[in-house]
């Protein structure tokens, strides 16, 4: 099985001279290439701590970089780039500098989980993959991704209500992500919905659009998920040193 090399010299570290004579020899072009030292000073010894703290990331530290997830990788088949087996190298050897060169590929991982079925030691690279895109958010390294902003507004609702009413999560999440809510391909799914809809069901959907209604006795249930909810978020930002920006 190949493993999905992934070579740490860059074509603008390599050096070659078109005019390059030494004692008398000729040794232009090719011949006089060279590669530039490439010196590291700036590792994060916290990485793959911060990795870890987060959903996902806690059994990075298992990786024995046999490449079995790369290998396997949905995305590595069309992208080359997409490299998960080389990103948990960067980050147990706290090369942040070098895994934010990926910063924008990183969010790419369709989570198939093809990785987490062919991984030998139960690090589930795709919790890594999501766990390293949410750092890069937390970092600001990266914005807010789409699907972190529909995250959260889908656990917004789960909080305020114990019930989730999908046209609400679809409105809001477009609104918050700037998009046009008359979009043809939602206008077509609606319609055929509402053809097929039983009308009992059809009506009970839009009074809870309207009046919203929420799960009996959730105000202690929703203290609760609450409260966890900020204890996890405080925990994690703690982990990455970022606890002053809340
Ligand atoms: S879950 Fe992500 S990283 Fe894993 S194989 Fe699928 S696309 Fe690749
Ligand atoms: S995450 Fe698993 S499959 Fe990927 S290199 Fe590490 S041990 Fe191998």
């Amino acid at each position: 099985m190949p493993i999905h090399e992934k070579s740490l010299i860059r074509p603008e570290n390599l050096k070659t001279h078109d005019q390059l004579v030494i004692d008398g020899v000729d040794v232009s072009g090719h011949w006089s290439t060279f590669i530039e030292s490439r010196v590291v000073t700036d590792y994060n010894e916290r990485l793959e701590e911060e990795i870890a703290a987060l959903p996902g990331g806690e059994h990075i530290h298992r990786c024995w970089q046999c490449g079995s997830c790369t290998n396997s990788c949905t995305v590595n088949a069309i992208n080359p780039d997409f490299n998960p087996r080389f990103w948990i190298y960067l980050i147990r050897t706290g090369m942040e500098s070098e895994l934010l060169r990926d910063k924008d590929i990183i969010w790419q991982c369709v989570s198939c989980n093809k990785c987490t079925y062919a991984c030998p030691r139960d690090v589930f690279p795709e919790g890594v993959m999501k766990a390293t895109a949410h750092w890069l958010e937390l970092k600001g390294h990266t914005p807010k991704s789409k699907s972190t902003i529909f995250d959260e507004e889908f656990t917004e609702q789960v909080i305020a209500t114990g019930k989730i009413e999908e046209g609400r999560v679809i409105r809001n999440f477009f609104a918050k992500t700037g998009q046009p809510l008359l979009q043809d391909w939602l206008v077509e799914m609606v319609k055929r919905i509402a053809r097929r809809l039983p009308f009992k069901q059809g009506l009970t959907m839009a009074l809870a659009a309207i009046f919203r209604p929420k799960t009996k006795n959730w105000k202690k249930a929703r203290a609760a998920i609450s409260e966890y909810v900020q204890e996890q978020e405080q925990h994690r930002r703690k982990s990455l040193g970022i606890e002053d920006r809340t």
